[in-house]
């Protein structure tokens, strides 16, 4: 497995990231990494429990997607995926977007 390396801003050290999160409020979550050498955060995007439903429902899809044989069924599957991946990164656009509009 490949992990992606970056360089801190904050103390050029280079690190692998990461991902953690962490729960904002009682429906946001903030997935960030930070840098192990001066615990740096670099916020990388913001889920909501609709978008964190929708990312349930593909990784349950891929399971599915995965144990069964079927052809015809899997490109289904697939169809679905895909076009529930599209939602889930527009979700996400959106909320970023609300979550740096700032306070109010
Ligand atoms: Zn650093």
């Amino acid at each position: 497995m490949s992990s992606t390396i970056v360089s801190c801003d904050q103390c050029k050290q280079d690190f692998s990231i990461s991902m953690e999160s962490r729960r904002l409020d009682f429906t946001i979550d903030l997935h960030y990494f930070s840098c192990p050498h001066c615990g740096h955060e670099y916020p990388s995007y913001y889920t909501d429990t609709a978008v964190r439903g929708e990312q349930r429902k593909v990784k349950d899809s891929w399971q599915r997607f995965r144990s069964i044989k079927d052809i015809a069924k899997r490109e289904k599957i697939h169809a679905d995926i895909l076009v529930r991946q599209k939602r889930i990164s527009s979700m996400i656009d959106e909320l970023k977007e609300k979550m740096c509009a700032g306070s109010g």
